[in-house]
């Protein structure tokens, strides 16, 4: 053990007697381990404390002063707000918090800010952080302990960094970085720490949840069993989506990647679904766009934003999707059924690129940290259907990826494409062609879902994936030749019109039973006939048509999410006298 160890009691207004100081010392004997005539305290006077006295030694400093003990009281007073509005009544248990408040001595480890910069702080002198920390800075900034080194710890800053310099005193808070979550944020737009962006006031939580939260083990899962429609056609028919399913959207940029994801935010109402859309590096016109579309749509009153925009230091942005993933599981372990969107995973991937190389971290492919694969994993793990012994509760997630000139096998792509259970792949070509959403039905998949499909539109689906697929090939080796014979011409018929009723406007989502009679229509070659043109508008007729006339059928579709072979029959009469009302 060292000699001499050196200790500072700084006092403000009188200075301890001999007596007090005999006793520090035997406080720091017994934490240090030393004998009292090794250690040499130095004295002096700081008015900042407001009274009482602060001993540091080392790395540890005990806080004897009424600023200390201030700050502690304030803590204890703001852990305890509650949804109590009599006066009386809070008085009384303010007065008892108070009474009850221990004047502990404030022990706690400090270091000071080595290098500071681009939302980082190396530190040294904390030796025991855990990862994972939050670390105070003097003028109340606070950050999180990222990268554990022998020498110092480096921290990601989650405020500005310009009240930070070298040599500030930063402070361990032995608290895990959290976000407060509760049902009050539904509705809310906040920012990657639950703070509120929306103007609309403070939020009442109900609770704080570790960002980095534990993936629920094999037992306490089941297998996905429900379906969570999007209402996009060319989804829910070939690609469906299971509640507590992670469906990678990729695409290249300006492919209608976000749109998707919208869509299905807003085809959830009435669901019973909680949807959490985060905004990762997004430009902050985008998401103030989105939220009017939600709040148009009505969305808004099942939905939280949380928003980490392009203008957010990378610490943000890269601590977003935990923050929303926390929140989801609030409502997931209450049973409730969440959808998350993390729009998008590539900005993530770049931001936490920022982060490991300004905290050295060493670079491999394409410069990101070694760890890129693990960022994602654990994100995308935590999404799951719980048993029913635990609630039922599901997180379903849509983790968007954008790719440049469609490379799906560069690395952030083909790393998130492997976790996930099967990817919606949209193409720039189909979607300059004017296939909207331009879904590519050969590379995209679902590798769960159908489990979880209605059994009516299993059936009705049918064939229709292979006789796209056949299409799509027999379009293009027909292109030059002129004459053709007539089944392959039928081919091509039926195809180009199931390519045009797959095309959907946006904010239009199809209920299943819509689908459905769609799928029964065409895939019995009823609508071939239609010219191309004209088919969009036949199928609103259509649709129109079963609402006012057939109503049962589409109520017994709904209801039983069966269709027997009768039912069928009486979908394929009600279209034949569709279009014979047509012909006239
Ligand atoms: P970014 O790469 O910029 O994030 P993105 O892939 O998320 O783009 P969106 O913003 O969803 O793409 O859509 C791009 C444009 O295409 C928007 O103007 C949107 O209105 C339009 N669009 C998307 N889907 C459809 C659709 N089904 N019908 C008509 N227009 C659409
Ligand atoms: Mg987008």
């Amino acid at each position: 053990m060292s000699k001499n160890l050196k200790a500072t009691l700084r006092y403000a207004a009188t200075a301890p007697s001999g007596e007090q100081i005999e006793k520090i010392k035997s406080v720091l004997c017994g934490k240090f381990g030393v004998s009292a005539s090794d250690i040499e305290v130095e004295i002096r006077e700081d008015s900042s404390i407001g009274g009482g006295f602060i001993v540091s030694c080392g790395n540890f400093e005990y806080d004897w002063s009424d600023a200390g003990r201030a700050k502690q009281l304030r803590s204890e007073l703001i852990n305890t707000r509650s949804d109590d509005t009599d006066p009386g009544r809070i008085i009384s248990m303010f007065s008892q918090k108070v009474e009850d408040f221990d004047t502990s001595v404030g022990n706690r480890e400090v270091g000071f800010v080595d290098w500071v910069g681009d939302g980082i702080a190396n530190v040294t002198g904390i030796e025991h952080a855990f990862y994972g920390e939050i670390i105070e800075f003097e003028d109340g900034t606070r950050g999180m302990a990222q990268d554990i080194r022998e020498d110092h710890i480096g921290c990601i800053l989650f405020g500005n960094d310009a009240g930070i310099r070298q040599g500030t005193r930063a402070v361990r808070t032995y608290k895990e970085a959290g976000i407060p979550v509760g049902e009050a944020f539904i509705g809310r737009v906040v920012d990657a720490l639950g703070m509120p962006l929306d103007g609309l006031g403070d939020i009442k939580e109900s609770g704080y949840r570790s960002v980095e939260g534990r993936a629920p083990g094999i037992i306490e899962r089941q297998s996905v069993n429900e379906p969570l429609q999007t209402g996009i056609l060319s989804i829910d028919t070939m690609f469906p989506i299971g509640r507590g399913q992670r469906e990678l959207i990729i695409g290249d940029r300006q492919t209608g990647k976000t749109s998707i994801a919208l869509d299905t935010i807003i085809n959830q109402k009435g669901k019973d679904v909680i949807c959490i859309y985060v905004a990762i590096g997004q430009k902050a016109s985008t998401v103030a766009k989105l939220v009017q579309t939600l709040k148009k749509t009505g969305a808004m009153d099942y939905t939280i934003v949380v928003s980490s925009t392009a203008a957010d230091m990378a610490p943000l942005q890269y601590i977003a999707p935990y923050s929303g993933t926390a929140l989801a599981e609030y409502f997931m372990l209450q049973g409730k059924a969440v959808l998350v969107v993390y729009d998008d995973l590539s900005k993530h991937a770049v931001a936490y690129r920022a982060i490991s190389l300004l905290l050295e971290r060493p670079p491999g492919r394409e410069a990101y940290p070694g760890d890129v694969f693990y960022l994602h994993s654990r994100l995308l793990e935590r999404s799951s259907k719980l048993s029913s012994e635990l609630g039922g509760g599901s997180i379903t997630a849509l983790p968007i990826i954008e790719t440049q000139a469609g490379d799906v096998s560069s690395y952030i792509p083909t790393n998130v494409i492997s976790i996930t259970d099967g990817q919606i792949f949209l193409e720039s070509d189909l979607f300059f062609e004017g296939m909207r959403p331009a879904v590519n039905v050969g590379l995209s998949v679902s590798r769960v879902g159908s489990a979880a499909q209605t059994k009516a539109m299993k059936k009705a689906a049918g064939s229709i994936r292979v006789d796209l697929a056949q299409y799509r090939e027999m379009a293009v080796f027909t292109q030059f030749s002129s004459d053709l014979d007539e089944t392959t011409k039928n081919q091509l018929r039926h195809g180009n019109v199931l390519m045009e009723l797959l095309k959907q406007p946006l904010e239009h989502p199809l209920s299943m039973h819509q689908q459905v009679i769609i799928l029964v229509a065409a895939g019995s070659g009823r609508l071939d006939m239609v010219p191309v043109p004209k088919v969009r508008e036949c199928k609103e007729k259509l649709l129109k048509f079963f609402e006012s006339e057939h109503a049962d059928i589409c109520g017994e579709l709904e209801r039983s999410g069966e269709m027997s072979d009768q039912l069928k029959r009486r979908i394929l009469d009600a279209v034949d006298s569709f279009m014979e009302d047509e012909k006239e």
